[in-house]
């Protein structure tokens, strides 16, 4: 079938079979096969979607379309975890050294922002000199000597996955259950692990908004993972309001160091914990998650996370010194402010509105070549419950006279909504889908 015949087939309904989607992503990945034309079969995807069949058929060609990592040569259980996207997102950060410092090996292969969403890699090069290209030998070294490396995508890992994710990042093709299903299980399962966290976004600013897509998303991925025999936990987490108050890729970093040193928002801490104890627990070092939970934050306390993420930024050509003193991250010469044009509770804040704010800033990017200003973003003064007073600030802006300035602040402004009542508190831990089962254990909501 030519690209065209294909294209069209999905277009109109039809299925797709397992050797004209290996052929196509083959034929994409050597780039025998133009944007415009993956393009738009992405976007019959999008509105067609996919059986089982052609999800697997399509996963197995992004996965395939690269070196296939074995990491079995280095001690220990090797287990990843990946957020679905959302803002203020910045948990991998502290998690990473946090779990490496309990003994678990972090093999991690991170993305960058994609739509509203921020990406892990965009907020690690915010630290200078801080290397997210590094070779798989070097990837390897770093996994067994330091017990964590987080890099992106490469010519040899998942590159279909590479090429895709920036492309959909800019035709309005993100938010589509098998592309994300595919993409993130596709690097997932190339870069070597053993087992996989997987945190499930829901809410206004993920990109899937109900919990019963983001229970859908979790369960296919889920599956995937489990036919490819690794052990697989999702857990859905809220992020219908960003995580923390940073949103910006330095400030991010900022806060994050904040979580290791003790500090940090608690709703940070509290997903970071939860998450960092459910890879303890696959990795066979805590016996249950309380257990687990326990000795997360006995390495918060006693400084083996921080001291962990220095070792880790100092191994990947990063400055330590910006992680002990984090002034010397890069710094927005200019603040402005977001007031509240009324008096009552913080009902509501539209997240993916935030997100959107933050690319328009130059926090994240609208064209795939785009150039990000590290230093921008917001500080969320108010959060969702918090009273504010008429003309109290409720963010912060960091910018660097950037043009667009005026149209960010009414953003943020439209995306408050305050009101009289106080609206009920969603909970932040609100499922988890353990693999072994495929047991759906509801915490809340
Ligand atoms: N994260 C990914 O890695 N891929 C997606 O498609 C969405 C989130």
């Amino acid at each position: 079938m030519t690209p065209y015949e294909l294209i069209k087939r999905k277009r109109d309904g039809g299925t797709l079979s397992p050797d004209d989607i290996a052929a196509f992503m083959r034929a994409y990945t050597l780039g025998e096969i133009p944007d415009y034309q993956m393009s738009a079969l992405l976007m019959a995807v999008f509105f067609k979607g996919m059986d089982s069949t052609e999800l697997g058929a399509w996963t197995e060609s992004m996965l395939r379309s690269g070196e296939v990592l074995n990491l079995s040569d280095i001690p220990g259980t090797k287990v990843d975890k990946h957020s679905t996207g959302g803002v203020g997102d910045k948990v991998s950060l502290p998690l990473a050294p946090l779990a490496a410092a309990c003994g678990v090996r972090v093999p991690m292969i991170s993305g960058r922002g994609l739509g509203h969403t921020g990406g892990t890699l965009d907020k690690l090069e915010s630290i200078p000199g801080f290397r997210v290209d590094l070779d798989v030998p070097t990837y390897r070294r770093l996994v067994r000597d330091v017990g964590a490396c987080l890099i992106g995508q490469t010519s040899t890992l998942a590159p279909a996955d590479k090429k895709l994710y920036a492309l959909r990042d800019v035709t309005a093709t993100v938010d589509c259950l098998p592309l994300i299903a595919s993409s993130i299980m596709s690097k997932k399962l190339a870069e070597g692990i053993d087992a996989l966290v997987l945190d499930v976004k829901v809410g206004s600013g993920a990109f899937m908004k109900k919990p019963e897509d983001a229970r859908a998303l979790a369960t296919t991925m889920v599956g995937i993972g489990q036919a490819m025999g690794k052990r697989v936990t999702a857990v859905l987490t809220d992020m219908d309001q960003p995580l923390g108050r940073a949103v910006g890729n330095a400030l991010e970093v900022e806060e994050s160091i904040d979580v290791l040193r003790g500090g940090g928002p608690e709703d940070l801490v509290t997903v970071t914990v939860e998450l960092t104890a459910e890879m303890l627990l696959l990795a066979g070092v805590s016996k249950d998650l309380e257990a687990g939970r326990a000795r997360v934050r006995a390495a918060i306390a006693d400084g083996s996370g921080l001291r962990k993420f220095e070792e880790i930024v100092a191994a990947q050509g990063g400055d330590p010194a910006a992680i002990r003193d984090p002034s010397k991250l890069p710094r927005a010469r200019s603040v402005s402010e977001v007031r509240s044009a009324s008096a009552g509770v913080v009902q509501a804040i539209q997240c993916e509105e935030v997100g959107l704010a933050g690319v328009e800033l130059g926090a994240g990017r609208k064209k795939t070549d785009d150039k990000l200003d590290h230093a921008v973003g917001f500080t969320l003064l108010k959060k969702v419950g918090d009273r504010v007073a008429a003309g109290e600030p409720l963010v912060r802006v960091h910018h660097n006279g950037q043009k667009t300035l005026g149209d960010v602040e009414q953003r943020l402004a439209r995306a408050y909504r305050i009101g009289e009542a106080a609206p009920p508190v969603r909970p932040l831990i609100v499922e988890r889908i353990a693999a072994k089962t495929t047991f759906v254990e509801r915490i809340a909501g």
